[in-house]
């Protein structure tokens, strides 16, 4: 079952508001095994938005529309329908009758604008609307299904449930579904990546390889058509123990284990504690950390020292270090690494310092200069980069890098 979805709007357009909206529905649809082939974003414009049905209509089975069902002159997602099917609008006296209700309600009488909402185009249905006022609209025409939703994410997603995944998953059976699988990769970039699962890309029928980049990660995802995660599992498991095999410790997790969430489960399993010394990441580090769920059990302490006097005062760098050699030096990482797990207490204390530009570069100390520390009982490690990139880029590049330098001490692998 091939499906296209039309996102409706002139504020989609122009960038104003981003098409969330599309995004869910193509999870949704990939979920249930309905293929989405196309997607089209039309403004409100009646010509534009009828010519963008029926090019889908002549390529798809399934055609599902989002926005443009409200009450205003803009709002032509209905009459698009209408001229796109050939099917006049007619009024559906039981829509008008709830809307009359809805306005009596709250004391307000219906404007007649309003009451357009009730036309739907000949034999088609309205989709009841349990949050708001523009019902969902539905026509089966010459074997092709429509859906026309509202906009407002919370009115779409809750009839996208209620009413249209339920339809579609009545007329597909018993399906395939794609289910899919990531593997996320650490400090490894995507062409390495490439290079070292070459053969298996090259090879790839299914389950299918897909590799995407990310400033501070590389993912490399699985995906096949099954009838159950079992199947897919299955399907998944020699491939990933291939993947496994070539990358080694470059592979940090699956799905959702990003670095933060490997840290801290092994934090955890240790029974140790960490503390955060941040310069030139300005807290991320410390963000990430507390978006995992429970990261009380082992995150004590965060500390932005952005300036040298804080870097003296809390961390008690010493002043000769920052005369010496400066802030953005091996020493200085090395003393806030100490200086913040000695403040709290903890088992492992993390710095960073940095020069994130695009100010601020010497010859000697280059623009995207950084340097990682990790302290523990130990002894600490240092170690050196340079990543020129915009600022929020680096940040997110240095983040990664403390939490990877982080996990490898945790592993014994430095
Ligand atoms: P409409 O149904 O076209 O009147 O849209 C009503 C409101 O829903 C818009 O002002 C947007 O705030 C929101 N909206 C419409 N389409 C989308 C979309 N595709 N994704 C996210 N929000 C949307
Ligand atoms: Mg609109």
């Amino acid at each position: 079952m091939k499906s296209e979805i039309i996102s409706v709007g002139t504020e989609l357009l122009l960038g104003e508001i981003v098409d969330t909206n599309a995004a869910y529905l193509s999870q949704r649809m990939a979920e249930i095994g309905v293929d989405v082939h196309q997607r089209q974003t039309v403004g409100d414009n009646l010509q534009r938005l009828t010519a963008a049905i029926e090019t889908a209509l002549g390529r798809a089975d399934v055609v599902i529309l989002i926005g443009g069902l409200g009450p205003t002159d803009d709002d032509l997602t209905r009459e698009a329908i209408s001229a796109a099917t050939g099917r006049p609008l007619v009024r559906v006296p039981a829509s008008e009758q709830r809307l009359r209700e809805f306005f009596a309600a709250r004391n307000r009488v219906v404007a007649e604008s309003n009451l357009k909402q009730c036309d739907v185009p000949s034999g088609g249905h309205h989709l009841e609307n349990v949050c708001g006022t523009a019902p969902g609209v539905f026509v089966e025409h010459e074997g092709k299904l429509i859906f026309a939703l509202p906009g407002p994410p919370p009115e779409f997603r809750e009839m996208l449930q209620r009413s249209v995944l339920p339809m579609l998953r009545e007329r597909l059976g018993p399906a395939n579904v794609l289910y899919s699988r990531s593997l996320l990769l650490t400090e490894i970039g995507e062409s390495q990546v490439a290079d070292m699962l070459g053969d298996l890309i090259s090879a790839q029928t299914d389950p299918t390889i897909a590799m995407y980049a990310s400033p501070a990660l590389v993912r490399v995802r699985l995906a096949t058509k099954a009838a159950d995660q079992a199947e897919a599992d299955r399907k998944f498991a020699p491939l990933e123990a291939h993947i496994r095999q070539v990358l080694g410790a470059h592979v940090l997790g699956a799905d959702d284990e990003t670095m933060p969430v490997v840290v801290g489960k092994l934090l955890r399993e240790r029974g140790a504690t960490l503390a955060v010394a941040e310069s030139c990441t300005g807290g991320l580090i410390a963000s990430r950390i507390t978006d995992v769920a429970g990261a009380s059990d082992y995150f004590m302490t965060g500390v932005v020292a952005y300036a040298n006097e804080t870097k003296q005062r809390l961390l008690r760098v010493n002043e000769s270090t920052l005369r010496d050699h400066g802030a953005v030096s091996e020493a200085c990482a090395r003393e806030m690494a100490q200086g913040v797990r000695k403040l709290s207490g903890t088992t492992y204390g993390l710095a960073t310092t940095g020069i994130a530009g695009p100010g601020g570069g010497t010859p000697e100390k280059p623009v995207g200069l950084v340097y990682v520390a990790v302290a523990d009982d130990n002894g600490t490690v240092v170690i050196e980069q340079t990543w020129p990139s915009t600022r929020e880029q680096f940040k997110a590049r240095v983040s990664e890098m403390a939490l990877a330098l982080l996990r490898k001490r945790l592993l014994g692998a430095v």
